[in-house]
C-alpha cells in the first residue's frame, strides 16, 4: 500500500500517458525545431549559415528523433505477450547489464548506463528481449535516473503481475561529468524493489550480488 501511494506521489505510475499527449500540446513542425537549433548556434556565438554548420540543424533534429523515440512507444504494450508454459518455474529471472542511453531532463545531457532487471514469475514469463525494450523505451525520454528506475519496475509489476520485481540502474551523468562539478568517474546507483524483492531480504541480497 505504502508502495503504490509512494509511486503516485512521485508521479511515476507506469501506465500514465505521456504528459505532452495528455496536455494536448501541439508538436512543432520540423522546420520550427531546426530554426530553434539555428538560434542556439547563434546564441553559442557561431554563424549557423557557414558551410560547416549549414546542415547541422537538420542533423541535430534527426539525432533528437532517435534520442527521444521512446515518447512514441508504449512500454506496457511491449510486455503484453507473455508465456504460461513454464513448468512451474518460480525462481528469479535476471537480465543483467542492459546498456542504455538516456538524457537528463534538467540539462538534456546524456546519461549512459546499465540496468539490471529481475522478477520472480507468477505463472507467466515474457521474452527476455522485451525487458530490454522496456528499459530502452523509458530511456529514450527526458529522464531523471530515479524516475527511470521506478518506471521500469512499475511497468513490469503492473503488466506482468509477478511475485516481485527488482531493478538496479547504474549510470554516468554527463551533466555532472562535463560541466558543473566535473566528476567524470562518479556514477549514480538507484534501485527499486517491489513485492518479494522488497519483503525478502535474502532474495534482494541474491539479486544485488548478481547485479553487482
Ligand atoms: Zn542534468
Amino acid at each position: 500500500m505504502t508502495m503504490s501511494a509512494n509511486a503516485r506521489a512521485l508521479d511515476v505510475r507506469a501506465l500514465e500517458p505521456v504528459r505532452a499527449l495528455r496536455a494536448g500540446l501541439r508538436r512543432p513542425e520540423r522546420s520550427e525545431a531546426e530554426a530553434a537549433v539555428r538560434t542556439l548556434i547563434r546564441w553559442a556565438g557561431d554563424d549557423p549559415e557557414r558551410e560547416g554548420l549549414a546542415e547541422t540543424p537538420a542533423r541535430v533534429i534527426r539525432a533528437l528523433e532517435e534520442f527521444f523515440a521512446g515518447y512514441a512507444e508504449d512500454p506496457a504494450a511491449i510486455l503484453q505477450k507473455s508465456f504460461a508454459e513454464i513448468e512451474g518455474y518460480d525462481e528469479m529471472v535476471v537480465l543483467r547489464d542492459i546498456r542504455f542511453e538516456s538524457h537528463c531532463e534538467h540539462h538534456m545531457a546524456p546519461i549512459i548506463g546499465t540496468a539490471s532487471v529481475a522478477y520472480v514469475p507468477c505463472g507467466r514469463v515474457v521474452g527476455i528481449s522485451k525487458l530490454a525494450r522496456v528499459v530502452e523505451v523509458y530511456a529514450r525520454r527526458l529522464q531523471i535516473q530515479e524516475k527511470l528506475t521506478a518506471q521500469i519496475a512499475n511497468t513490469i509489476d503492473e503488466v506482468l503481475k509477478p511475485h516481485g520485481v527488482g531493478v538496479i540502474v547504474k549510470a554516468l551523468h554527463h551533466c555532472m561529468a562535463t560541466r558543473g562539478v566535473h566528476k567524470p568517474d562518479t556514477s549514480l546507483v538507484t534501485s527499486r524493489m517491489l513485492g518479494c524483492f522488497r519483503d525478502n531480504s535474502q532474495l534482494r541480497q541474491q539479486f544485488l550480488g548478481m547485479a553487482g
